[in-house]
């Protein structure tokens, strides 16, 4: 008798994705808007006002999700193939999410029966609250991405935490060992290089170059949690973050500015790639050159 108990828990611990053909939902990218309820949030809002202070991000919480954010989140969904993953655009839809954890197959049951609890309050705080209580974030038991910043390189961290579980075998485990010191660092910084990954990718540029200013401090905010026994360790954290956040983004600004290619045109009509080094104003001029002495361009490549 005691060995068939063991058996069924070990069977319901051990649920995971493998043995489960995802079902794809009707709509792929899934992505759902809330109605918009200007009263709701402009207070949510407000409300997240010392937040987006101290994060220094104006974008951040702002209950209303511009079509440029969504687009490069789904491209990101698409690219990833998250097919099962479902987007939430600043919507309150707190008994959805609890019928997503019921038929969500890729964590174990008895996580979810855990969680339940945890993700309908969570859920049904955000709307009102999300920005203050809690940030834009990702929940592993019903698959879910809930969006409250009209931010691209927040979003596509929350995406970057849904790529990295899809790539679990083992995801109630893995949303389990977050509760450990340190695990939740490593988590975050997981989702922040997917972040980065996707914009050198796909960019838009001007968000791959504000990205780091953007997610480096949201990370300090976790890393400072760990600094307790110092007086103002976390703000410490924090103005470290926003420093090297900032210098990240300088570099990557720097570093676009210098590879910029120029546009040339050859002798034969069509417009060619000049690979060039050097600042932009040296580029301008190394192009003259290279128009007016077609047979010294070294390293010219027609596209
Ligand atoms: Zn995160």
């Amino acid at each position: 008798m005691r060995l068939t108990v063991w058996i069924l828990l070990i069977t319901l611990l051990t649920s995971c994705a493998h043995g489960h053909s995802p079902t794809t939902p009707p709509h792929f990218p899934d992505i759902e808007r809330g109605r918009s309820i200007p009263p709701l949030d402009w207070t949510a809002s407000a409300l997240a006002a010392p937040v987006k202070i101290l994060l220094w991000n104006r974008r951040y919480a702002t209950h209303k999700i511009s079509p440029e954010t969504e687009t490069v989140l789904a491209d990101f969904i698409r690219k990833n193939e998250l097919r099962t993953l479902k987007v939430r655009l600043n919507q309150w839809a707190p008994f959805d999410e609890i019928k997503r954890i019921v038929k969500n197959d890729e964590v174990g049951l008895p996580y979810r029966l855990f969680a339940i609890p945890f993700s309908f309050l969570t859920a049904a705080m955000g709307r009102p609250l999300g920005g203050l209580v809690m940030s834009d974030y990702y929940d592993p038991f019903s698959n879910t991405i809930h969006i409250y910043s009209d931010d691209i390189a927040i979003a596509l961290h929350e995406a970057g935490h849904a790529k990295d579980f899809a790539k679990q075998q083992w995801r109630g485990t893995y949303a389990l060992v977050r509760s450990f010191p340190g695990v939740n660092l490593a988590q975050e910084l997981i989702a922040t290089h997917e972040a980065f990954d996707y914009l050198d990718l796909h960019g838009p540029e001007k968000e791959r170059i504000r990205a780091p200013a953007v997610l480096y401090p949201a990370f300090a905010t976790y890393a400072g949690s760990y600094l307790t026994m110092i007086p103002f360790g976390w703000v410490g954290a924090l103005l470290g973050g926003h420093l090297y956040g900032r210098l990240r983004s300088r570099y990557i600004r720097e570093e676009i500015e210098t590879r910029r290619p120029l546009l040339l045109d050859h002798d034969d009509g069509h417009i060619g790639l000049v690979e060039t080094v050097g600042s932009g104003r040296e580029q301008s001029e190394e192009g003259q050159k290279n128009q007016s002495a077609p047979d010294d361009v070294k390293n010219a490549r027609g596209v």
